[in-house]
């Protein structure tokens, strides 16, 4: 798979910060890539490097496989972004603040750039808001309008610093809705400290910290591939069963908690689905009490990468 977006030894130094130190990241072409990192890591700087808006100290980035150095109107044009704090005429309504972007950056006819806008109207759930002036509009609401203008035009990417700050949980949800719909028709390639939300819908996941990467990779690969952990309660001859139990090949360390209960990693969650209840529970008159999956969530493996308290 292309890289959408891909940087070698990318870094920037303001005055007295290092705000990134040598990133080497790579967005995939269609895929809905999570940009995580505690607040300071250098998300922003990135993106806004990506976008043309600040240049790199030193390296190199290209964005739909066109060098920065040279980022055009042409490369612009099939990228859509929302910006940490998006500006807007504020006594513009929020129909004219989105036909602008489209006046902005695509032709058509006056009919094609209404309907454009209607869509993009109804994407972002402002369609009973069109004729209102921004700065009458809610916090979300502006957020979800700073969403529009980056969908509007259908563009080729999507680069996003952290659509859903300031929504409520409605809003949020209808911003992951939006993400998965699009996903389709664009890579995606978004900040967020809200990792519940990253892990619905994200299927890449880039983190940075520092200003350095210290992971990046598919979702799967993130959340530990095939390796689970399950906790069993059993009852009968629990030591044979799971000395048994441990001479499969897709099981790995056992440990007994306290008598009866113990704990059982397993390298391949599909097989562990399919055969660890069954056997247990055949083995030799053993019953299984209890057996949940003890899977680490997103934030468990960030946490454990970044350090907690490192982050708000
Ligand atoms: P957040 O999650 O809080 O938005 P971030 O990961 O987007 O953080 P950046 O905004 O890229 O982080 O900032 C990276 C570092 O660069 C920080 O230490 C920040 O203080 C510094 N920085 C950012 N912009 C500037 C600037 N214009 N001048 C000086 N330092 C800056």
């Amino acid at each position: 798979m292309a890289g959408v977006i891909e940087t070698r030894g990318l870094r920037k130094r303001y005055r007295r910060v290092d705000a990134l130190r040598g990133l080497d990241l790579e967005v995939p072409e269609g895929s809905i890539c999570g940009f995580l990192g505690p607040n300071g890591a250098g998300k922003t700087t990135t993106m806004r490097i990506l976008m043309g808006l600040i240049r790199p100290s030193e390296g190199w980035a290209s964005v739909l496989g066109d060098d920065i150095e040279g980022n055009g109107l042409a490369t612009r044009s099939r990228i859509g972004y929302l910006p940490q704090d998006p500006s807007f005429f504020p006594r513009a309504t929020v129909r004219n603040t989105l036909r602008f972007v489209v006046h902005r950056y695509a032709s058509g006819s006056r009919s094609a750039i209404e309907s454009s806008v209607d869509e993009t109207l109804d994407l972002v759930g402002l369609g009973d808001r069109a004729d209102r002036k921004v700065k009458a509009l809610s916090g979300g609401e502006r957020r979800r309008l700073g969403i529009g203008q980056a969908v509007i035009g259908d563009p080729d990417l999507l680069i996003l610093d952290e659509p859903s700050v300031g929504l409520d949980p409605e809003g949020r949800s209808q911003v992951l809705d939006l993400l998965e719909g699009l996903k389709e028709r664009m890579t995606i390639f978004y900040s967020s400290h809200i990792l519940d939300d990253v892990e619905r819908v994200a299927d890449h996941v880039i983190v940075l910290d520092h200003g350095e990467i210290i992971e990046q990779g598919p979702m799967a690969s993130f959340l530990g591939g095939g390796a689970a952990t399950y906790r069993v309660v059993l009852d009968g001859d629990d030591a044979a069963a799971i000395d048994s139990l441990g001479r499969e090949p897709w099981v790995g360390a056992t440990r007994m908690l306290e008598p009866r209960a113990w704990e059982i990693d397993v390298t391949d969650r599909e097989a562990a689905e399919h055969d660890l209840l069954r056997m247990l529970h055949g083995y030799d008159g053993t019953r299984v009490m209890e057996l949940r999956s003890e899977q680490r969530d997103l934030e468990d493996i960030y946490l454990d990468l970044v350090g907690a308290g490192d982050d708000e």
